[in-house]
């Protein structure tokens, strides 16, 4: 279980690279056993955080601190983390098994400890029997694999991995997920993660951290973060999203397409100018009907394998939804959306910290 003492944390972290800020003051903790994900588009910054925190890069301004302590100015082998990177660096020159067992040679584990552990790490990434091959014979996603057996054998205290996955088939990509996410639960370690899927960080983090050029711009539990976007980028990054303009009445009653809405939203002002954010899976789509909020006509359905996605001309914007019943192009059909899926946000990107 995740404690609340903070194994790693990040006080007013710059990176300047001359012309580039990849990370403007960063404040972050991770908890003991605590599974977090920096999620956010490629050039946002992920890399530049787990680097920082390995040691391998030196913070402009700001401190890290590990264990309570200012780890800031210590060489990257004193640090209690391991770091699988997102270009797994294995040594050519030795085969799967010896590449895997490296630590635990180093650390002078026995034997026949270092020939069990290896074992079952190759079963864990599914390389079963490829003990004796060389690294050069493998495919990028099985040398992938190869280094997070490698990271994993040594049961750090800390993983930081740098898009793990990236190299992976989907397949492959969703199975290693589940296997991780155990893993990192049964051995109770604290796993740093970087990722650009939001997919792979709502199904694997227990909290999420969503960067954009430098800044965080949201922490929050998945759930958290899906339902309660800080911001439109944070709800359009996350998942597939109506982003209305819209204007806050009072609490509970905000004004989009020209209508009041009941919401349960509170707190932003008489005249706030807002963005609304509705889920495809909550626009509910139907006859017209006297309790309809919108009218509008379908300009297309895509089945989708699960549901049905319909794009839907309102007058003043077009919504997209999901329902498992279709809907003909070209009908007219009515749209409810109860108060408590109609989910307001201040306007712009305002970050979190
Ligand atoms: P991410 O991992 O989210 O894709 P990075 O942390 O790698 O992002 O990079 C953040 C920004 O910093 C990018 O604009 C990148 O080009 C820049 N950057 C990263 N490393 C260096 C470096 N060594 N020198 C100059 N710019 C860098
Ligand atoms: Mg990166």
């Amino acid at each position: 279980m995740v404690d609340d003492f903070h194994l790693i944390e990040l006080q007013g972290v710059t990176k300047d690279f001359g012309d580039t800020l990849a990370l403007d003051n960063i404040n972050l903790y991770v908890r003991r056993r605590e599974f977090v994900t920096l999620l956010g588009p490629s050039g946002c910054g992920k890399s530049t955080t787990l680097r920082i925190i390995g040691g391998f890069e030196y913070p402009t301004e700001g401190r890290v601190f590990f264990d309570g302590r200012d780890i800031t100015d210590e060489p990257p082998y004193r640090r209690r983390v391991n770091t699988v990177f997102q270009k797994y660096a294995l040594f050519p020159h030795l085969n799967v098994f010896d590449n895997i067992a490296f630590g635990l040679r180093i650390k002078k584990v026995s034997k026949t400890d270092i020939s069990a552990r290896v074992k079952a790490m190759l079963d864990l990434v599914g390389l079963k029997g490829y003990e004796k091959r060389g690294v050069d014979q493998l495919s990028g996603g099985q040398q992938q694999r190869v280094a997070i057996a490698r990271a994993l054998v040594n049961e750090p205290e800390v993983l930081l991995l740098d898009e793990p996955l990236g190299a992976l088939d989907l397949r492959l990509r969703k199975d290693m997920q589940l296997e991780l996410k155990n893993m990192q639960q049964r051995l109770g370690i604290t796993f740093l993660y970087v990722t650009h899927d939001q997919e792979e960080a709502l199904t694997m983090s227990d909290t999420i951290v969503v960067m954009k050029d430098g800044r965080i711009q949201q922490i929050g539990t998945p759930k958290k973060i899906y339902d309660e976007p800080k911001n439109a980028y944070v709800a359009d990054f996350i998942g597939e999203s109506n982003i209305l303009p819209g204007v806050f009445i009072r609490d509970e009653l905000v004004e989009f397409c020209g209508k009041p809405f009941r919401c349960v939203d509170k707190g932003f002002g008489s005249g706030t100018t807002v963005d609304v954010v509705l889920r495809p899976e909550d626009v509910a789509v139907g006859a017209v009907a006297e309790e309809s909020m919108l009218t509008g006509t379908v300009l297309s359905t895509l089945f989708k394998g699960v549901h049905y996605e319909m794009m839907i001309d309102v007058g003043c914007a077009v919504l997209k939804a999901h329902s498992t019943v279709k809907q003909e192009e070209g009908s007219r059909v009515g749209i409810t959306v109860v108060p408590f899926n109609i989910h307001v946000m201040s306007r712009g990107n305002a970050p979190d910290s």
